[in-house]
C-alpha cells in the first residue's frame, strides 16, 4: 500500500463542473479583478465572519500588504513566531523591519508569554502564526496587543476555520492573511492569498495597494504593488469554498482518529488539543521517538510523511544577519528532532488511516 502526501490529482482531477464554468468564465475575458474574483471575497469574507476580504496573489502577499497598510517600515520591529514558514519572515524583511522571534510551545504557535518582555519603542506589530492549523492563543495576545497598542496581523495561512471559543481565525487581528497556495487547506490552482479585516480605512487602503494604488485608470493614489488575485482562480475558489467546511470537519475527523490509535503507542506523544480550540490540522504533527529512524522506515513502506521544518527559520542561512545562534528558541529546536507530520486530508480512505496507524506499531514493537 502506498500513502501519498499530496491529494490534489484527487481533489482536481475529476471535476468537470468546474471545467464548465472556466470555459464560461474564459468567453467573457473578464480576467482582471472580475466579477468572481468579487463573489469570491464576498463568500470569504462571510464564512471567516468579516466586513470584508480582498484576494491578492498570494498569502506572503497578504501579510506583506497588512502589513504596509499598517504603515510598517524601515527599522520597524515586528514580532513573529520563531518556527514559521520562511513566507512570514520575508513578508516582514521585505519592508525594512525586523522581525523579533519568539519560541513556540507544544502546540507550535507562539507562546503569548514570552511576547511581553520583547516589546519595546521599535515595536510596531505583532504577527502571530497559526501554524499547522492550531491557533496562536488570542485572547491573551489580544490583551497584550491592546496594552501596548500594537496591531495585530494574523498569519492564518494554514489555518482557514480554525478557532478559540468559537472566535475564527482572521477575525481578531485588525487582518487576517490567508493562502490559497495549491498545499494549502482551500486552494487553487496557482498562487494566491486574501486578507479578512472589519477595518474599512484599511480594507480601502488594500483595495489600492493591490493594484498599484490606482484610485481610477488614471489617478495614481499611493504607491502600490501588482498583487491582484488571478480572477481565473477566483473561479476555482468559488467551486471549492462551499466544500470548506466539509473539507476541515474531515480532516478533524481524520486527525481524531489517529489520536485516538497513535496514543497507544508509548513512543508517540500527541500534541495538547484544548478543548476550547477548534484545530483543521493543515499539517498532522507528532512528537515521536527515534524519529529519523521512523521516518525512513514510513519512507521504506510508502507513506509519504514528512519533517516541517529540519531546520527552524531563525536558524536558516539567509537570515543569519539577524544574529541568532542555535538555542536561542529552545522549544522551536527541540521539536525538529521530534516531529514527525502524516497525511491527513480529507480524501484519505480509513485504509490508508490504518496503514499508518498500523505500520507506526509495527516500527516500534520491532525494536
Ligand atoms: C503558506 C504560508 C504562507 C505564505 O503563503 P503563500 O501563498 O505560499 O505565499 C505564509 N505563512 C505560512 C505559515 C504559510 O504556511
Amino acid at each position: 500500500m502506498k500513502v501519498r502526501y499530496s491529494y490534489l490529482s484527487q481533489q482536481f482531477g475529476n471535476c468537470p463542473d468546474l471545467w464548465a464554468s472556466l470555459k464560461k468564465f474564459v468567453s467573457t475575458g473578464d480576467f482582471t479583478l472580475g466579477k468572481p474574483l468579487k463573489k469570491f471575497e464576498k463568500n470569504f469574507a462571510k464564512i471567516i465572519g468579516t466586513k470584508y476580504a480582498i484576494g491578492v496573489n498570494s498569502g506572503t502577499d497578504a501579510i506583506k500588504l497588512s502589513l504596509k497598510a499598517l504603515g510598517i517600515k524601515q527599522g520597524d520591529e515586528v514580532i513573529t513566531a520563531a518556527n514559521t514558514f520562511v513566507a512570514t519572515v520575508g513578508a516582514i524583511t521585505e519592508l525594512g523591519a525586523k522581525p523579533i522571534f519568539i519560541d513556540c510551545d507544544d502546540t507550535f504557535c507562539m507562546d503569548v508569554n514570552l511576547i511581553e518582555k520583547k516589546i519595546n519603542k521599535k515595536t510596531k506589530a505583532i504577527v502571530p502564526v497559526h501554524f499547522t492549523g492550531y491557533m496562536t492563543y488570542m485572547p491573551k495576545l489580544m490583551k497584550l496587543a491592546k496594552k501596548y497598542k500594537l496591531p495585530v496581523v494574523e498569519d492564518a495561512c494554514q489555518s482557514i476555520l480554525a478557532n478559540i471559543n468559537n472566535k475564527n481565525a482572521g477575525t481578531w487581528g485588525i487582518t487576517g492573511a490567508f493562502s490559497l497556495h495549491p498545499l494549502k487547506n482551500i486552494n487553487v490552482w496557482s498562487d494566491g492569498g486574501i486578507i479578512t479585516t472589519n477595518n474599512k480605512k484599511i480594507y480601502n487602503q488594500l483595495l489600492l495597494l493591490r493594484n498599484h494604488g490606482l484610485i481610477d485608470r488614471d489617478t495614481v493614489g499611493i504607491c502600490g504593488y501588482n498583487s491582484r488575485l488571478d480572477t481565473f482562480q477566483a473561479v476555482v475558489g468559488n467551486w471549492l469554498l462551499p466544500k470548506a467546511k466539509d473539507i476541515s470537519n474531515q480532516r478533524i475527523k481524520n486527525a481524531n482518529y489517529l489520536d485516538k490509535e497513535l496514543e497507544k503507542i508509548s513512543e508517540i506523544t500527541i500534541p495538547p488539543r484544548p478543548k476550547n480550540f477548534r484545530i483543521v490540522y493543515h499539517l498532522y504533527i507528532v512528537f515521536a521517538e527515534k524519529r529519523d529512524k521512523l521516518y525512513q522506515y514510513c519512507l521504506k513502506n510508502k507513506i509519504e510523511a514528512k519533517i516541517h521544518y529540519p531546520t527552524p527559520i531563525y536558524r536558516q542561512k539567509a537570515y543569519k544577519f539577524l544574529g541568532h545562534k542555535k538555542g536561542d528558541f529552545k522549544v522551536s529546536d527541540e521539536h525538529t528532532k521530534k516531529i514527525i507530520s502524516f497525511p491527513c486530508d480529507q480524501h484519505l480512505s480509513k485504509k490508508e488511516l490504518n496503514y499508518i496507524i498500523n505500520t507506526l506499531k509495527k516500527f516500534y514493537k520491532k525494536k
